[in-house]
């Protein structure tokens, strides 16, 4: 994969919202970053550091990609920069990152799916399809499947 390839395959998974950020729209780790694994840059699982190394070419050693927007699963490549993991963590301790709890539904960086992927899941529930594969599709686990038909979570989305 070139890294015009890799600037397209980032676009092409990205969501833009009002505030500017572009939220990955696939698989979302546990701390909420995107998740994203390109076998030509295997230097890298996280969406943002993908995005980084698109849009900006190599990461340094021992560098971490800092968001702006404070937004873990936003990759869009002008909220992003370079710094150390001291850095880091007085940037964290700025922003007092803690209140992001408190948010429900999409607002909050710890779901690991967006409004969008609720209808999906919802639609495609619908269509007939196992649990399993609804989650192999959308790119979240089999029982945040469950919980979203069940109506368990994300009931507030329409
Ligand atoms: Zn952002």
């Amino acid at each position: 994969m070139t890294m015009e390839e890799l600037r397209e395959y980032v676009r092409a998974r990205v969501r833009i919202t009002p505030s500017g950020c572009r939220n990955w729209t696939l698989c979302l780790d546990k701390d909420g970053y995107g998740r994203a694994f390109v076998a030509s840059f295997p230097e890298t699982n996280r969406a943002h550091r993908l995005s980084r190394i698109a849009f900006h070419g190599s990461i340094s050693d021992g560098l971490v990609v800092m968001h702006s927007c404070d937004n873990p699963q936003c990759v869009n490549p002008v909220h992003l920069s370079l710094g150390t993991q001291l850095q880091n963590i007085a940037d964290s301790r700025d922003k007092e990152r803690g209140g992001a709890y408190f948010y429900s539904g999409q607002e909050n960086p710890k779901c690991v799916i967006d409004d969008d992927g609720v209808r999906r899941i919802r639609t495609l529930k619908r269509s007939g399809m196992t649990h399993s594969r609804i989650g192999a599709e959308v790119g979240c686990s089999k029982t945040l499947v469950t919980l979203v038909v069940t109506g368990r979570r994300w009931a507030h989305v329409i």
